[in-house]
């Protein structure tokens, strides 16, 4: 199977990243748990709004992007390697132009098992057989336009439900999701 899988909140842990940066910039002691909502860190920072966050995560005084230094969430890589002996990991994430660079440059870090990356808006538009994403907006997004498709939400503080998505609370649940999903594919291709 095709299986397209998002970055920042389902493998690569963004929050942690930026709270990271701005705790030792500005002196404060943000931590993960206080986002409960997509887009907290308007709320969170002294930033008036995204625009200004995103401006501050891009340039950074000139150096690499927040999107260059990023930890991996527990298991996933463990998993994605597991499953790319069996399927194809096929990357899709939506970044802006200025963190192209350096999410190829952390893709290859990190040594995630692809030979296919995505950076786009519509993540629809890549043809996968399953899709795990955690956005509150390309979720429906993917439900809407890829009928055929087995759509999985990581579920995380800042998604709610989306009817026609499956839950998945951790990697090793979408480890054996996967190999199930794999046993009726194989039947049926
Ligand atoms: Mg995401």
């Amino acid at each position: 199977m095709r299986l397209g899988i998002d970055l920042d909140g389902v493998v690569a842990n963004f929050i942690l990243g930026w709270m990271t940066r701005y705790n030792v910039e500005f002196g404060t002691h943000l931590t993960e748990d206080l986002v409960d909502r997509w887009d907290a860190a308007a709320d969170l920072t002294h930033f008036p709004d995204m625009s200004d966050f995103w401006a501050w995560a891009g340039a950074a005084g000139g150096g690499p992007t927040v999107f260059r230094h990023l930890t991996t969430y527990p298991g996933s890589l463990r998993t994605l390697n597991e499953l790319a002996a069996d399927h194809d990991i096929v990357i899709l994430s939506m970044k802006p132009d200025w963190a192209a660079s350096d999410t190829f440059a952390w893709i290859a870090e990190q040594h995630i098992p692809t030979r296919e990356v995505h950076l786009v808006r519509h993540k629809w538009k890549v043809q996968c057989d399953l899709y795990l994403d955690d956005s509150p907006y390309a979720l429906p997004d993917l439900v809407a336009n890829r009928p055929d498709a087995i759509v999985c939400r990581y579920v995380r503080p800042w998604n709610d439900p989306v009817p026609g998505t499956v839950d998945i609370h951790d990697w090793a649940e979408f480890c054996s999701f996967v190999k199930e999903e794999e046993c009726e594919w194989s039947q049926s291709a």
